[in-house]
Formats: structure tokens, C-alpha cells, sequence
């Protein structure tokens, strides 16, 4: 989280800065400096961004080795480039996987160093959206928000960044949420129907993972 100092004017620039949608900044109104005789505000603010991270199919794909076929496995080169991103966008990481409600998968994460600071709640039977939008509900000092799955567990309405399972996290989806939480961009990064199409089907013949 970081703090900052943001000079505005009140009331109507507070509502011109509010942002639309799945942007919500956290303005505390804490002087009235009244510069050279102006009706300006002094407000203090806090960007809080996060990144809901899911595993399978982010950090690893279906082309890293796993000769021993360990349940839970981390990619060297895709963890580099998550690592990367968590350092450029100074994001929180919240869990989404599923290996966070396995301990065996929660220790690999651990042992892996999967940087992560919170998880999702752990609500059987719901969407993965549910949960995620739980967890937004109970941290309402999140200004801008990603989530990165190869899923779309009715994530659609979220800002999705979604890698497909055969490479994991791209370049160009790592610099995609880079813009994104930035501000410099509102364009999430989801699958073509034709995607999914082919990602469903060959989930159909390949690992049982979200
Ligand atoms: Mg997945």
C-alpha cells in the first residue's frame, strides 16, 4: 500500500476524480489549505493494487517438465516473470488457486516462493469469481485490481488477464496488467471464444486443475 499526498478541490474534483467501475480510490479529506485564497483541498490517498493469482496454467504450463509428476508444480521461467511484474507494479498478490486450500499445495507455493500476501476464502461449490469478489468486499482500500487465471470461472466480469495452460504467463500479458494497474490502460486480456473452445477441450483430455 502507498501513500501519497493529492492536491484537489472540493466537492466537484473529488467526484471528477472518482473513478468509473473497478477503479476505487480511497480519498481521506484531512486539511483545508486554501491556497492563495482558493477553496482547494488537501486529501491524503492510497493506492492499494492487487493481483489474484491462480497457479496452474499461470506458473506452469503443459510444456514444463514434470518428469516425476509432482500434483504441484512451478515453472522457474514463468515465476521469474510473475516476480518481475509483482516488483514493477508494487501489487499485493492474493491466492485464488486452488492450491491454496490443499496444505500440500500451500507448502509447495511456499517452497516454490510464489510471492503471495493474502488468499481467497475458500467457498465450495461457489465460482471463483465469488470468491474473489468476497475477498474485494472485505478490503475496501483495493484501488485497482487484475485477476490472472487460464480459467473463466465466471471471472468475465472481472478484469481478466487470462494466459492459456499451453504457455502460462506471457510477455505480453505480464506487461498488459503492467498497463493496467498503472492506469495507463483499461483493456483486460481475455481468451477468444475460439480459445476457450480448444482450452475446454483439451482440459477434457488433460490435467483436472483449475
Ligand atoms: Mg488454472
Amino acid at each position: 500500500m502507498r501513500p501519497g499526498v493529492l492536491e484537489c478541490h472540493l466537492p466537484h474534483q473529488i467526484e471528477r476524480l472518482t473513478p468509473p467501475k473497478t477503479i476505487r480510490c480511497h480519498l481521506r479529506l484531512i486539511e483545508d489549505v486554501s491556497p492563495r485564497g482558493t477553496t482547494g483541498h488537501r486529501c491524503h490517498y492510497t493506492v492499494m493494487k492487487v493481483i489474484f493469482l491462480d497457479i496452474d496454467g499461470v506458473l506452469n504450463s503443459d510444456v514444463t517438465p514434470n518428469p516425476r509428476k509432482f500434483p504441484y508444480i512451478v515453472d522457474g521461467q514463468l515465476l521469474a516473470r510473475f516476480q518481475e511484474l509483482v516488483t514493477k507494479t508494487g501489487a499485493n498478490v492474493v491466492l485464488s488457486s486452488t492450491w491454496r486450500v490443499d496444505p500440500v499445495g500451500l507448502l509447495a507455493a511456499k517452497f516454490y516462493k510464489v510471492p503471495f500476501h493474502d488468499m481467497c476464502p475458500d467457498m465450495p461449490g461457489a465460482p471463483r469469481c465469488e470468491e474473489v469478489q468476497t475477498w474485494l468486499r472485505e478490503h475496501q482500500e483495493v484501488t485497482r485490481y487484475v485477476v490472472l487465471d487460464d480459467d473463466n470461472d465466471c471471472l468475465d466480469e472481472l478484469p481478466l488477464f487470462q494466459p492459456s495452460s499451453r504457455t502460462g504467463l506471457t510477455a505480453a500479458i505480464a506487461s498488459g496488467i503492467e498497463d493496467f494497474l498503472a492506469g495507463r490502460s483499461d483493456k483486460d486480456m481475455c481468451a477468444n471464444a475460439l480459445v476457450r473452445l480448444g482450452q475446454n477441450i483439451h482440459s477434457l483430455f488433460g490435467r483436472d486443475k483449475r
